[in-house]
């Protein structure tokens, strides 16, 4: 990421770093990783530099795990509360009309689009496939739908109804983006 994107839009102007003798060096490193003299409407002048910043996050699945554990095993778990006879393709630990506990299922790993949209932007995780289609995924025999990707095919290919089927990482990282959609043989058109 450039220093320069930071201020992008804002009534700051920018300027090289203004050159130091003691501290030419520094500088030259700085300036190739984007670093510059922003100048506010006021003539402050304000350094900025890039730098790497790293945060380990410990997250817990708690009651979610066996749904992130299935996805390393090729398996899409949902849920079932037998006696509403329910099924949620994202799974809910508890059923959300009695209250009671509900039981892990497996899902088809074959599904049929519900809805979609392309999305020109993402969050950092999905810059490098930007422009992507988001899809929402309707199972037989589930009562609720799950939102995933839909790859392998463009914008223009996908239709209400599309067949599509599951595909998983071959090295899971225990996110969401282990999974993914593809159309189903003989599902694109044309
Ligand atoms: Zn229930």
């Amino acid at each position: 990421m450039k220093g320069a994107t930071v201020m992008k839009g804002s009534s700051t102007s920018k300027r090289p770093l203004k050159k130091s003798a003691k501290f030419t060096e520094v500088q030259e490193t700085l300036l190739k990783e984007g670093a510059a003299i922003y100048v506010d409407k006021k003539g402050v002048e304000s350094l900025y530099i890039d730098f790497p910043y790293h945060v380990n996050y410990v997250h817990s699945y708690a009651q979610d795990s066996p749904f992130f554990l299935g996805l390393a095993e090729g398996k899409l778990r949902g849920t079932r509360c037998e006696p509403c006879k329910y099924t949620w393709a994202t799974p809910r630990t508890h059923c959300q009309f009695c209250g009671e506990p509900t039981k892990w299922v497996e899902l088809p790993l074959q599904g049929k689009v519900h809805s979609w949209t392309t999305c020109h932007y993402g969050s950092e995780a999905f810059l490098k496939e930007t422009p992507y289609n988001l899809v929402i995924v309707e199972f037989e025999g589930a009562n609720s739908v799950l939102l995933s990707r839909l790859k392998a095919c463009t914008e223009e290919q996908i239709y209400v109804g599309m067949p599509i089927v599951a595909k998983f990482a071959s090295e899971p990282k225990y996110l969401i983006t282990d999974v993914w959609f593809e159309p189903a043989p003989g599902a694109l058109k044309g």
